[in-house]
């Protein structure tokens, strides 16, 4: 999906000139490795082909005077904000008509941190990743912007910096304590990759997506079910626990072996939650190496085996999300299908032979429909690069 309008287009229209910058950076889907950031695991996201694009240019001569403001026109919102660039903004209620420039004041915040001062600025901000699908919306905002202040303040920041500065920002200024993966695969992924990011020392690789003819398939249930949020801090709060009863930091210091020897003490919630972290960081471990070395065949009971984790053990997965798995995994040229995200709603990352993906969405969406009397969105996408700014 291209916007609507080429971004420097819309700039121009909006301010009646032309940018100077223009910033892009991609939404992402994680193939395996699900609730596992928190625990210090393996996660395996890659940049998907949605993109949110910033075009900005200086502000005009009659707005430098005083302290220094940003204009921000997004085409999701159809709503321009004038936001504050001093060192002291603080983030404003999330409900507010202007709580999205959170994320932006956020970025901004981070470079003033790092003693950057951020001028005066107007920018038009349209993006292709859906807002809160799942697909990372949020964090293609922030390192799109962060993309564009270090080119308009000339201070380079290194790929992992500047994630860390993202998530910060995320953390502080919308009030989400996300974990570090959707920035870092916004920032640092590669044409044809996966990202292997090792959330407790965050070490990075690059893992070749080897085949051609494969795409990925990535499926929106369009349902969301109510206790999705409370469900994330108790499943981390449970992982804590087990992890304090184990006597580590994290249960990505642990065995399996340890898990099921503790089993009683952990009790079957805490066995339950336990098992699946394990588990599902020795898959992505598994499936990283499986793609390095071209092994495909490996990967459909690697997602097969996640997805079942994450619906009988760690319980966030829901009718929806199980049925769009198993119509998945029915087509023809399917490789593997699992739920990607957070659960309870979303849906799954699939991975499915190129010439046979139309007829797959196609099918499952109609046996979605039949079943469920809902529609389901689906688009297909290749691994694509980070963040970057267009010549
Ligand atoms: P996700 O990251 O899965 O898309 P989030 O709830 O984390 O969902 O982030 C979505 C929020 O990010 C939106 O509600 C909005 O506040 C902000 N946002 C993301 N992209 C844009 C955009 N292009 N314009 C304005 N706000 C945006
Ligand atoms: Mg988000």
């Amino acid at each position: 999906m291209q916007p609507q309008q080429p971004i420097r287009q819309l700039f121009q229209q909006h301010y009646g000139r032309l940018p100077q910058w223009v910033a892009v950076a991609p939404g992402r889907v994680n193939l395996i490795g699900e609730h596992v950031d928190y625990c210090g695991g393996f996660v395996l996201p890659m940049a998907i082909e949605r993109f949110t694009s910033i075009a900005a240019a200086p502000a005009p001569a009659d707005r430098c005077a005083g302290p220094a403001r940003a204009r921000l026109w997004s085409t999701a919102l159809q709503r321009t904000v004038e936001i504050q660039l001093s060192a002291t903004a603080a983030p404003v209620p999330t409900a507010a008509a202007d709580g999205w420039a959170n994320y932006v004041r956020g970025v901004v915040a981070g470079f003033s941190a790092r003693g950057v001062c951020v001028p005066a600025f107007d920018a038009v901000i349209d993006s292709t990743v859906p807002l809160g699908g799942g697909l990372s919306s949020s964090a293609a905002l922030e390192v799109a912007t962060a993309t564009l202040l270090a080119a308009m303040t000339g201070h380079a920041i290194a790929p992992l910096e500047l994630a860390r500065l993202c998530q910060q920002a995320e953390h502080e200024y919308a009030g989400v304590p996300c974990g570090i993966m959707d920035q870092c695969a916004s920032t640092l992924c590669q044409e044809d990759h996966l990202l292997l990011l090792d959330c407790r020392s965050l070490e990075t690789k690059q893992v070749p997506f080897t085949r051609p003819d494969v795409v990925v398939l990535i499926t929106n249930s369009n349902v969301r079910h109510e206790h999705s949020c409370g469900a994330y801090a108790e499943r981390r709060a449970e992982c804590e626990r087990a992890a304090a009863l184990l006597g580590v930091e994290s249960l990505r210091a642990v065995t399996l072996e340890q898990v099921e020897a503790a089993r009683a003490s952990l009790g079957a919630v805490g066995y339950r939650c336990a098992r699946h972290v394990v588990t599902e960081i020795a898959r992505t471990v598994a499936a990283a190496a499986a793609l390095q070395n071209n092994n495909w065949s490996a990967l459909g009971p690697l997602m097969a085996a996640s997805h079942a984790s994450l619906r009988d053990d760690y319980k966030v997965s829901c009718l929806e999300l199980d049925l769009l798995v198993e119509l998945a995994c029915a087509q023809p040229g399917v490789i593997g299908s699992r739920l990607t995200g957070g659960g309870f709603g979303g849906g799954p990352v699939t991975l499915v032979e190129a010439a046979r993906a139309a007829a797959a969405a196609a099918a499952i969406a109609l046996g979605y429909r039949l079943q469920t009397g809902r529609e389901c969105t689906l688009f297909t996408t290749r691994p694509v690069g980070g963040a970057r700014l267009e010549p």
